[in-house]
């Protein structure tokens, strides 16, 4: 295999005119025929290290991957681009399965995906032992080593199983996670030497992350979700419950979209789901429970309604958005409290005190997190010990904030001298009560009103009283102890402000526009309709047929022909063929108007 043949493919299958630079470093190894191990981050264009070769080198490509449900996505998204491919896994009817055996026997495919399950098949072994096999890919091959976090005994023996064909392959190891034990892990079990492992972390430029704190979460999201109304996303919130009730606020007010829990019939989960995959509506309110397996890749923003459990899930979750490459948003609501309900589920765990302890630490990692000033992707890639390749990301919330911050030193020791004159036994909406000077029938019931600060912030509303407590919860003011109705006390921190020794800062955060739209959205739009008809005809997700990269290049560019339109990223010949001219039409009509 040369790598100006793997050039031509990338250019006239996939429609991309460069190798991004670990691929570029991988194929080149492959092409030597090496074990080879390749380490990126997700949506870091790691299936065409092995579909290029697949295609060019001679024989079948055995693909195994643990994640059954992406496989038919990566085979219809082959199909589309005229690539013989194929999965053979147990959703098959037996039908499908003797066909594909048969195919597969003659030679005919140039990729198959398998789980790794199927290497208990004697029929299945038997099958390949008489095959020309190109080579054999791990995807996820994380999963093979015992130090990984999702270790799979099955994945690991099938390394046995291959070390025994006649004609032993060369294998490619891929995943997105890798400790230093994990890589070591997999070298020694696949044979991989240190020149052949190419890693390039798994930092992800086109993650933005960002964390919102102080500010009404459900007003933050109605509008953040109004100015995205196009984009596809994603909303984690901690329990059912608020899965259930944020997602009916949603459809109450005019929004599409689907909900998600482990509380829910597996028929409606499923119906929800693909609701979601296939662009019927934009927006997916879920428990963690979501995600799995879901390999969508226009997601363009994730965002937490609350706090995670540690730094680890919030990553997986948060990195579910912009799996293909363009820029995306993930945010992270936070307010004071939210650790409470992590706190209390390690308290209701069947933990044992040390492993309890450990997910403390890792909760108060992740309340940092919220805190911090530092760059927000360099303290997560600080966490887990990697390398950062850039000193300050430049688009999250630390490294973007130039609001001005307002002095709020003022407000602030109200609301502390407040609850100190009502001697640290109540919770926030009863002071915001007393601050507003309401006369809720509490108040008189304790005597409130008698307080020196009762009326102190008339005029301001109480809901505007209460998240002013919250901003000084989280900012470590007051402090709410792990009861089940918070009591504000006060904390050192107050008392220096209440003595005038420090300063209380604020600022509001907005979250800028992802990126300038410098395309027509009305065209966009008409684009993601032509995309989702097609894909309906074709039973295929919507993304699989073109990606928002492509629709909005189209929308930018407005090709004319086919010379212009294979200039656009993704678009080959066979997805020319296919979809050209359909797109083509909407873009004459468009200019014509
Ligand atoms: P991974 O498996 O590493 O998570 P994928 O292989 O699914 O990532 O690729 C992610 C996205 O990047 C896909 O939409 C893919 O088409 C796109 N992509 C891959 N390589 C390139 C490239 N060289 N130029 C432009 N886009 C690319
Ligand atoms: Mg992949
Ligand atoms: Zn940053």
């Amino acid at each position: 295999m040369r790598l100006i043949d793997a050039q031509k493919i990338l250019q006239d299958y996939f429609g991309y005119a460069d190798f991004r630079s670990g691929q570029k470093a991988l194929l080149s190894l492959i092409s030597e025929g090496k074990n080879t191990l390749g380490i990126m981050p997700t949506g870091g264009g790691k299936s065409l290290c092995y579909q290029i070769p697949g295609i060019l080198l001679d024989g079948t490509a055995i693909i195994i991957s643990p994640l059954i449900s992406l496989m038919k996505d990566q085979v219809d998204s082959l199909h589309t681009l005229g690539v013989k491919a194929t999965y053979i896994n147990s959703s098959l009817t037996s039908e499908e399965y003797n066909e594909r055996m048969r195919l597969l026997s003659e030679g005919y495919y140039d990729l198959v995906y398998v789980a790794p399950e199927r290497f208990d098949s004697p029929f299945f072994l038997t099958t390949i032992n008489k095959l020309q096999i190109s080579f054999i890919v791990f995807d996820e091959a994380h999963c093979i080593s015992q130090w990984g976090h999702d270790f799979r005994p099955s994945y690991r023996s099938i390394i046995d199983t291959i070390n025994q064909l006649t004609q032993i392959p060369f294998r490619l190891a891929l995943t997105a996670t890798a400790t230093q034990e994990v890589i070591e892990d997999i070298q020694r079990l696949l044979s991989i030497d240190d020149q052949s492992v190419v890693n390039t972390g798994f930092y992800r430029d086109n993650l933005h992350f960002h964390v919102v704190k102080g500010q009404n979460k459900q007003d933050f999201l109605i509008n953040y979700i109004s100015q995205h109304r196009q984009e596809s996303g994603i909303i984690y919130a901690p329990t059912r419950k608020l899965v259930e009730s944020i997602h009916a606020k949603l459809i109450k007010e005019g929004f599409r979209a689907a909900y998600y829990h482990a509380g829910l019939a597996e028929d409606v989960r499923r119906n929800e789901q693909n609701r979601f995959i296939n662009d019927q509506v934009e927006i997916m309110v879920a428990t963690n429970a979501f995600g799995m397996g879901i390999d969508k890749s226009n997601v363009r923003y994730v965002i937490h309604y609350s706090l995670p459990m540690n730094i680890e899930a919030y990553y997986q979750e948060a990195g579910r958005a912009g799996r293909d490459g363009e820029v995306s948003n993930c945010i992270l609501l936070f307010s004071g409290q939210d650790s409470h309900l992590q706190s209390f589920l390690i308290e209701q765990s069947e933990l044992d005190e040390e492993m309890k302890s450990l997910e403390y630490k890792k909760l108060r990692a992740m309340i940092n997190y919220c805190h911090t000033d530092k760059c927000l992707p360099c303290y997560i890639l600080d966490y887990f010990g990697e390398k950062n390749p850039y000193h300050d990301c430049g688009h999250c919330t630390n490294c973007t904030d130039q609001s001005e911050k307002v002095d709020r030193t003022r407000d602030a020791q109200m609301v502390l001298s407040c609850v100190m004159r009502m001697e640290q036994r109540f919770g926030a909406t009863l002071t915001a009560k007393v601050l507003k000077g309401s006369k809720d029938k509490k108040i008189k019931q304790f005597e409130l009103d008698q307080l020196s600060t009762y009326g102190l912030m008339k005029e301001r509303t109480e809901k505007q009283i209460t998240e002013f407590i919250h901003f000084l919860i989280a900012e470590g003011y007051l402090s709410t102890g792990s009861d089940r109705f918070p009591i504000l006390k006060l904390t050192q921190k107050a008392a220096d402000v209440l003595k005038n020794k420090e300063q209380v800062w604020m600022r509001q955060t907005e979250i800028q526009q992802v990126a300038e739209t410098d395309f027509d959205p009305e065209l966009f739009e008409r684009f993601r309709e032509l995309r989702k008809q097609i894909a309906t005809e074709e039973k295929i997700p919507p993304y699989v047929v073109f990606s928002d990269a492509t629709l909005k290049d189209l929308c930018r560019y407005l090709p004319k022909n086919k010379e212009e339109m294979l200039m656009i990223k993704g678009i080959g010949l066979k997805k020319y063929d296919s979809y050209g001219k359909a797109f083509l039409d909407t873009i004459k009509v468009h200019t014509n108007n």
